[in-house]
């Protein structure tokens, strides 16, 4: 999920980067290699010289070693498989992650909450069905008809979609081009029409975060106009099909809709084009919904020694749509947090505060888990020092996205001092939508999210593709080193590493970075103005 006005770097759950897509780039081998132990700029705070840099030379044998990471991954992807929050493999991935904490001597626990509701799609089939006849009849515009039996287009549903009418149904279908205010205006009467909408192949974060911008207004006016159904044009090519949901609040969405192989959909609309006003399409998606139901966040946790009531947290979410494996969104990082977890008690060093491993569920409906999670904690949010979240696969990872906050850029810079060499301190200050740091940042508390290069991340994303044979290990055992030394170095530097933000300096953070843009544009804007969600006027 992410941004819109401005500098359109990052996206939606899951992130900014700056770098072109390539391959990744690790850094070279010499860079793993932490600065000397007592090197005076290599320190977690201004005051206090050492303790990143000997936590740097402890953390980083540990995950670059032998480790159990890999092997839980491929248990979480080729044997549980994708895991939609509310379904059964979900609750596989929770008792999976309770399993890999304990087995790394962290203590652990899981916090419930309501998910709204729980979905998963049917036999899902759309088909061309008129106009045809046999291959010498003519169509009434006098063009010979559509003859081909093979008519069923690729399809998939859009997660929390609701299902079609008991049956399906058969509509004739309208090209609304890319939906926007002049193609609506243009398209006549879209009254029980299913609509097609066009989408640009997506190679950035900034065109995947529009992939999530995009869609809401379109909605609100298909259902205005009484529009039977919305088929997305699937904006990757090669037939590769992806979930993705429009409805962010975990509730069921208003009117059916899918994602068409980009393929399929673009000969759909030259065939709307060569039969004007004649297509239809008989469109049967048998989704089945149930809920509410209770689910949980998994939470790990290893006690500060000096001033354990005050909290840095390192999260990823564990849930994913289940096309693919989840693995590059999001299982590689869950897997990763719990490693962070791993090495650090390895090390037998603790922290001066608490620090707390999460691992979210609900991400993919509308970061529900995290949502969840800081409405049960609000009391003790003015003792979050941080929110740390990993959520865009295995690209390098360049430096992180502070949420508006040039405050906390110092105290950042120092907490990676030791890894000066490995490219990772290059921070951006925007603020946006997109993973389960939101609801930290809409309540002061300062946030980093990783900005990662797109590397494998954009082809394989929400798709059947996402699966264990993406995930760079050497790559995500980096990260490991780096989202624990950032853990760290926050949790034990002596100062904290920013206040948490008033309601007043929110609204001027919100508006600075474009962020009220956002959540205007995803329908959360109310909630915020009213104090409903974020920290209260
Ligand atoms: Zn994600």
């Amino acid at each position: 999920m992410r941004r819109i006005t401005t500098s359109l770097a990052s996206l939606f759950l899951c992130f900014v980067a700056a770098a072109p897509a390539t391959a990744q780039l690790p850094p070279a081998k010499d860079s793993l290699n932490p600065a000397p132990t007592g090197q005076s700029s290599a320190a977690c705070s201004a005051t206090d010289a050492s303790s990143c840099a000997e936590a740097a030379a402890k953390i980083l044998p540990q995950v670059m070693g032998p480790s159990p990471m890999e092997e839980n991954l491929r248990r979480l992807t080729d044997e549980i498989g994708g895991r939609v929050t509310g379904s059964p493999e979900m609750a596989k991935a929770i008792d999976w992650s309770v399993a890999a904490f304990r087995a790394a001597g962290i203590e652990v626990h899981t916090e419930t909450y309501t998910l709204p509701a729980t979905w998963s799609e049917g036999d899902t089939k759309l088909t061309i069905v008129e106009p045809h006849g046999a291959p010498s009849s003519l169509a009434s515009n006098g063009k010979m008809a559509l003859t081909v039996e093979t008519k069923s287009l690729r399809a998939v549903s859009e997660g929390w979609s609701p299902p079609t009418p008991q049956g399906g149904m058969v509509a004739r279908v309208l090209d609304l081009g890319y939906g926007t205010e002049d193609d609506f205006r243009s398209s006549g009467m879209i009254k029980g029409a299913i609509l097609l909408v066009h989408s640009d192949i997506g190679s950035t974060w900034a065109d995947l975060f529009n992939e999530y911008l995009r869609p809401r207004d379109i909605i609100q006016k298909a259902i205005k106009g009484g529009a039977a159904a919305i088929l997305w044009m699937s904006a990757r090519e090669r037939l590769l099909l992806y979930r993705h949901t429009n409805s962010l609040d975990g509730e069921i969405d208003k009117i059916p809709q899918a994602v068409v192989a980009r393929e399929d959909a673009l000969r759909l609309a030259r065939t709307i084009r060569a039969y004007s006003g004649e297509v239809r399409l008989s469109f049967v998606m048998p989704n089945r919904i149930g809920g509410p139901v209770e689910q949980e966040n998994v939470v790990g946790e290893i006690r500060g020694y000096e001033k354990p009531d005050e909290v840095v947290i390192l999260g990823a979410h564990l849930d994913s749509w289940e096309l693919g494996t989840g693995a590059l969104d999001n299982g590689c990082n869950a897997a990763m947090v719990i490693e962070a977890a791993r090495a650090i008690k390895a090390t037998g060093l603790l922290p001066r505060r608490t620090i707390r491993f999460v691992l979210f569920s609900g991400e993919e409906q509308g970061t529900i888990g995290s949502y969840e999670y800081v409405k049960a904690h609000r009391a003790e949010l003015d003792k979050v020092r941080a929110m740390i979240a990993f959520d865009a696969g295995i690209g390098r990872v360049t430096g992180y996205s502070l949420g508006g906050r040039r405050d906390i850029e110092g105290g950042v810079r120092e907490v990676l001092k030791p890894l000066e060499s490995w490219g990772a301190n290059h921070h951006t200050y925007d603020a946006s939508f997109g993973t389960d740091n939101f609801d930290f940042l809409l309540e002061g508390v300062p946030t980093l999210v990783a900005n990662q290069e797109e590397a494998n991340y954009l082809p394989n994303y929400h798709a059947a593709s996402d699966t264990l044979d993406k995930v760079d290990i050497r790559e995500l055992k980096l990260h490991a080193g780096l989202a624990a030394l950032t853990a760290w170095g926050i949790a034990d530097r002596t100062e904290t590493l920013g206040k948490r933000l008033s309601r007043g300096e929110l609204d001027v953070l919100v508006k600075e970075t474009g962020l009220d843009q956002q959540l205007k544009a995803l329908g959360y804007w109310d909630a915020w103005q009213s104090g409903a969600r974020g920290r209260k006027p």
